[in-house]
C-alpha cells in the first residue's frame, strides 16, 4: 500500500473516532454502560476508575488490526486502521485524562480559542453527575459553551459549579 493511501486511511480514521466516540458516550456509557461510566461522573477516590475500562476495551480492536495488519498477512490497510485508532486514543487521552482531569500534573493553560472551547465543553458534560440530562459527548468536537449551558437550562438540572478539578 503506498504510503500516502495509508496516511489518508490513518486520518479519516482519527475523524471517524471522534465520531464513534461521541455515539458511544452518548447512548452507550450514558445508556447500558453507565454502570461503569458511572465512576468518571463522581469524584475520583484512587488512582483508577471502572470507567477506565472502556480504555482496555476500546483499544483492543487497535490491537487485532495492528496484529493483523502488520504481522500476518493481513491486508496492510487495517495496519494503518489500528493505527488511527490508537493515536485517537492517545489524543483523547492527553485532552480528557490530562489536560482536563488533570490525571498527571501539569500547569497546561487552554488559550487558543479551540483548546478552551473544547476544555469548557467537557466541564460542562461534567456539571451533570446522573446518566441522563448531560450535554456535550464529543471531546475534540464541540458546541459552544452558551450553547451547552442554554441546553443544561432547558433540562431543568441545577448547573453545579465547574471547578478545576472536575
Ligand atoms: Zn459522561
Ligand atoms: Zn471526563
Amino acid at each position: 500500500m503506498h504510503i500516502a493511501s495509508g496516511l489518508l486511511l490513518f486520518l479519516a480514521t482519527l475523524l471517524a473516532m471522534e465520531g464513534f466516540a461521541y455515539v458511544m458516550h452518548r447512548w452507550v456509557m450514558h445508556g447500558p454502560g453507565w454502570f461503569l461510566h458511572a465512576s468518571h461522573h463522581r469524584p475520583r477516590t484512587g488512582n483508577w476508575e471502572l470507567n477506565d475500562l472502556y480504555a482496555v476495551i476500546f483499544a483492543l480492536p487497535s490491537i487485532v488490526l495492528l496484529y493483523g495488519g502488520v504481522h500476518l498477512g493481513w491486508w496492510p490497510g487495517f495496519a494503518w486502521i489500528g493505527a488511527g485508532i490508537a493515536g485517537y486514543g492517545a489524543i483523547y487521552f492527553g485532552f480528557h485524562d490530562i489536560i482536563v482531569h488533570q490525571r498527571l500534573p501539569h500547569r497546561y493553560v487552554a488559550r487558543s480559542p479551540y483548546m478552551k472551547r473544547i476544555v469548557q465543553a467537557h466541564r460542562l458534560h461534567h456539571a451533570v453527575e446522573s446518566k441522563r440530562g448531560a450535554v456535550s459527548f464529543g471531546f475534540l468536537w464541540a458546541p459552544a459553551p452558551d450553547v451547552l449551558k442554554r441546553q443544561l437550562k432547558e433540562r431543568g438540572g441545577s448547573i453545579r459549579p465547574v471547578t478545576n478539578s472536575d
